[in-house]
């Protein structure tokens, strides 16, 4: 069986040397697990977890993992941690802005009320509306 991703010896943007990579996907580098310097690249999560952010960067490798119980590959956007930049911190501005939408999750698009729960996105109903919606329907059908 020919192997699904040969070793590949590629330039890559993160050193100044010839590096083994795993081929192409998506037109960046493709790396398996193990074999990504973990000191010079990381998912967007492990940025994160270092309170880094992309930057505006796109990824600049892409990483897959082979599940074997299930013989699925997924794959993974990495990005350079050089040009990573640190988390913006939460301003009073954002605040606002996320206490909005989350109120607007709320508001009935029936009654206007805030029912003090979040509305399935599916109605946007409180559900006496919803409830009330529903009877009408059955009434009109019989
Ligand atoms: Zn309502």
């Amino acid at each position: 069986m020919a192997r699904r991703f040969p070793w590949v010896k590629a330039l890559v943007p993160w050193s100044n040397t010839w590096e083994y990579t795993r081929g192409v996907h998506d037109g960046l580098p493709l790396l398996s697990y193990g074999c990504a310097p973990r000191d010079k690249l990381a998912t967007f999560r492990q940025l994160r977890a270092m309170g880094l952010r992309p930057n505006g960067n796109d990824p600049i490798a892409v990483l897959y993992v082979r599940h074997n119980r299930s013989k699925k590959v997924s794959f993974a956007s990495l990005y350079l941690i050089e040009t990573a930049a640190p988390v913006r911190p939460m301003t009073p501005a954002k605040y606002t802005a996320l206490a909005k939408a989350n109120l607007a999750r709320r508001v009935c698009r029936s009654c206007g009320k805030d029912p003090l729960y979040i509305l399935p996105t599916s109605t946007r109903q409180c559900w006496e509306c919803f409830e009330a919606n529903e009877n009408a329907e059955m009434t009109e059908a019989a």
